[in-house]
């Protein structure tokens, strides 16, 4: 498979279908992936195949060389909607999250006012009061969680560090809303970690399905983005859901009055 790693600590700005005009942070490795989780879906590919780089840029690299970028985008009259936490692997791993983060506040309010600040997080950090602090102060906190079924998140996202579904939901419902929740929605088959047994995967089917919906009416979380694959998968055979399915599953939550987006577009 091809794997889409970013090579610098400041990447763009690109266009994003869910965020516009988007200039990239990556606080992992530049050739590397580092994160909690090892996605079956991931578009950095295994986290084993990343072996060599590990080193993570520090507080004073990701300050010097997003005012330096941030400087010029102004003088070529570049407009940036979001400065974007992603990169290879999950941002709130790294040690100076939230110091980064305050830095990453002050840059912002002097040299891109109308930029928001997005992090995209995988939620496994959200234990740390530390993180969770931090992302309580950007605009865009975009948090994950792909399944409320256990065995079905183990299979999807293999976490391999301390995680447990209860205790992030329970740090979810300190947001009272105020973030992004963003689900995978795929179809196919994969090995349970724990087990070894071949699980059959289908995110459009009835317990899967309830289980988010009674999630999403729990956390009331400000906006909802659902997805699915998009780009080559490290795990070979999984299956796109369509943006049908995905907009039939949203239904009824769109009656209630949540605001949804189906691969970046609102329904
Ligand atoms: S959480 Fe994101 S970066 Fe980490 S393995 Fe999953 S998709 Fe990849």
């Amino acid at each position: 498979m091809s794997t889409h790693l970013f090579e610098s600590i400041i990447v763009g700005p690109i266009h994003s279908r869910r965020l516009g005009t988007s200039l990239g942070i990556n606080l992992l490795p530049q050739r590397g992936k580092v994160c909690s989780f090892d996605c079956i879906y991931c578009e950095c590919g295994w986290n084993k195949e990343h072996k060599t780089d590990k080193k993570l840029p520090t507080e004073k690299d990701v300050k010097e060389q997003l005012t330096k970028r941030a400087q010029e985008l102004v003088k070529e009259g570049v407009k940036v909607d979001s400065i974007t936490f992603s990169g290879n692997g999950e941002p709130t791993i790294h040690p100076e999250f939230p110091k980064i983060i305050d830095t990453v506040l002050k840059i912002r309010n002097e040299h891109l006012p109308s930029a928001k600040i997005s992090v995209l997080s995988n939620s496994s950090m959200l234990w740390k009061e530390g993180v969770r602090e931090a992302l309580m102060k950007i605009d865009n906190p975009i948090l994950k969680i792909d399944s409320t079924i256990e065995k079905v998140l183990r299979c999807i996202n293999r976490p391999n560090q301390r995680y447990s579904l209860e205790e992030t939901i329970e740090s979810l419902k300190k947001f009272n809303g105020n973030f992004i929740l963003q689900t995978m929605f795929l179809k196919g088959s994969a090995e349970d970690p724990l087990t070894g047994e071949i699980v059959a995967l289908d995110c459009t089917e009835k317990e899967h399905v309830e289980g988010w919906k009674n999630l999403v009416r729990e956390l009331k979380p400000r906006q909802i983005m659902m997805y699915t694959l998009d780009r080559d998968t490290p795990l070979q055979g999984l299956k796109k859901v369509t943006i049908e399915e995905m907009k039939e599953i949203a239904q009824p939550l769109l009656a209630e009055g949540f605001k949804i987006t189906v691969n970046g577009e609102p329904v």
